[in-house]
């Protein structure tokens, strides 16, 4: 079998990534209230109630907002770091609470989740692999910059889902107060259209069938600008995974990822 998800929301405002296989459905963070959750999975024709667990990347509401009532009203275990856990509010029950280490690889039903420490704003922040055995899905957000242990640990991922957050002029000319600014554009905020780009470069494989653009500022970057920037990437490595970018406020399609046959392993060749 091959892994199924959905992007359920995209961006400051919320990020939620439902995933399917090795017999479980699990979240890639929970930042919306667990209604919310409720009402985008039913969207893309899942059910809350078939999900196990809840895996999240770091700390900020964003990312954790609807993890307490997930864990108390539906029964979610949640996986984060000791430092992530330390910011769900709203009292999720502790016995829910599966604190890990931010280079773990650990087990939810047949999927396996591996994690790898992510330069951010949060302490024990970190990226997410999801793999069931046969294909295998990257999740990078909230990066201040790209760094060999992103790289390493997202290389050869079947899809990835990667931070695409402002353009730098944007910000620079944008509404945002200058420490703001400062705080986005630096090395534990967010990855600029061109951070992205040159870390997109390097993981670019033909094994890479889908490419989510995530967490785009809504004041300083427009799809479109993703859009192009990602597009130039795959056409000067003549690759054509199917490219989307992922949105805030509707759930994006939900893919099936291809097993892949046997003895390809996604690298190039
Ligand atoms: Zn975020
Ligand atoms: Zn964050």
């Amino acid at each position: 079998m091959a892994l199924r998800y959905a992007i359920l929301s995209s961006g400051s405002s919320g990020n939620c990534l439902w995933v399917q296989g090795g017999g479980v459905e699990i979240l890639v963070d929970c930042g919306l209230s667990a209604r919310r959750i409720g009402e985008r999975l039913a969207a893309v024709g899942g059910d809350l109630r078939n999900v196990q667990a809840v895996v999240c990347t770091h700390g900020h509401g964003d990312h954790v907002a609807g993890a307490a009532v997930l864990a108390r009203r539906y029964g979610l275990e949640v996986h984060g770091s000791a430092g992530t856990l330390r910011h769900i509010r709203g009292e999720p029950p502790p016995e829910r609470l599966h604190p890990v280490g931010v280079r773990d690889r650990f087990r939810i039903g047949g999927l396996e989740i591996r994690l790898a420490p992510t330069p951010h704003d949060a302490v024990g922040s970190c990226s997410v692999v999801v793999a069931d055995g046969e294909t295998s899905l990257g999740v990078v957000t909230d990066l201040g910059k790209p760094t060999e242990t992103v790289r390493k640990h997202l290389e050869g991922v079947d899809a990835l889902v990667l931070e695409m957050n402002h353009d730098r002029q944007m910000l620079i000319d944008g509404p945002y107060p200058e420490m703001l600014k400062r705080r986005i554009a630096g090395d534990l905020g967010h990855l600029s259209n061109d951070q992205s780009a040159e870390l997109l470069a390097q993981l670019l494989h033909p094994g890479l069938q889908q490419l989510a653009l995530a967490h785009l500022s809504e004041h300083n970057n427009l799809p479109e600008i993703a859009r192009d920037t990602a597009g130039e990437v795959l056409a000067n490595a003549a690759l054509s995974p199917n490219l989307v970018v992922a949105e805030q406020h509707r759930p994006g399609e939900p893919v099936l990822l291809r097993t892949r046959r046997k003895g390809q392993l996604g690298l190039p060749f």
